[in-house]
């Protein structure tokens, strides 16, 4: 009987995530584009075709029409049917937690800054609040020293290279996501964060150095790495600092 009921639970959470999925799609296309995220219908990115509820149900919609509109048969992109899977897998494992929020944001953040080059300063204030909000209800603090401390090792890193490179290695952005990680992870697991992020950053770099043979100069965005990092380390911090750093 409790077991049905967690099963239960678990696919509520689940399609509750692949809403929110559709909802982070409908911001990431509108967001750059000065668009209102609530209001005009939804339409179709080549046709302009307004969709209806049946082309709106979130990943089963997608399967359905095979990735395509309905309307002009053109392709749908991959990463709305990504975003909303992702999420629908995250939420049904974390539920009814803040912890939700962070990985909705973050999510609109990465894939926005990877497909736009953007970094909405609004979305990383947002998250900003909600990791705030976050400790605070675990430590009962709102400042304590390690977030002081990992929010100066962010800044410093990135604002660093940011600064002296004049904004072509880093754009400011990136220091504000910074910022924020640091404050949600404090020390050491920000520095896990940093290294994982210039890994994952570099290895992404030369895929696409040798895909392209292309400019080494950055035409990658930073900021989903930096976010790609900082789950890395919340999740998996001490594990990767001992196998890391352990000389
Ligand atoms: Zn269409």
């Amino acid at each position: 009987m409790e077991g049905a009921f967690v099963m239960m639970a678990q696919l509520l959470w689940f399609v509750i995530g692949a809403a929110a999925g559709s909802t982070a799609n409908a911001v990431i296309d509108r967001l750059p584009r000065h668009e209102s995220w609530f209001r005009g219908r939804s339409h179709c990115d080549k046709c302009g075709h307004v969709l209806g509820l049946l082309d709106l149900i979130p990943l089963l919609s997608y399967l359905v029409l095979g990735g395509k509109c309905r309307y002009c048969r053109k392709k749908i992109a991959n990463r709305n049917f990504g975003v909303e899977l992702l999420l629908g897998l995250s939420f049904m494992v974390i539920g009814g937690h803040l912890l939700s929020l962070i990985v909705w944001v973050t999510v609109v953040i990465a894939v926005m800054d990877w497909e736009t080059r953007l970094v909405s300063e609004f979305l990383v204030l947002v998250w900003g609040i909600l990791v705030i909000a976050d400790k605070f209800l675990i430590s009962n603090y709102l400042v304590d020293l390690n977030s002081l401390l990992g929010l100066a090792v962010g800044v410093g890193v990135i604002g660093g290279l940011w600064a002296l490179s004049r904004g072509r290695a880093m754009g400011f952005g990136d220091v504000e996501i910074a910022a924020v990680m640091g404050w949600w992870l404090g020390w050491p697991k920000i520095g896990v964060a940093l290294w994982a992020a210039f890994v994952a950053g570099a290895i992404m770099g030369v895929i696409k150095l040798i895909k392209r043979l292309s400019r080494l100069k950055s035409e990658i965005a930073f900021g989903p790495f930096l976010i790609l990092g900082t789950w890395a380390a919340y999740l998996w911090g001490s594990m990767i600092w001992k196998w890391v750093f352990r000389f």
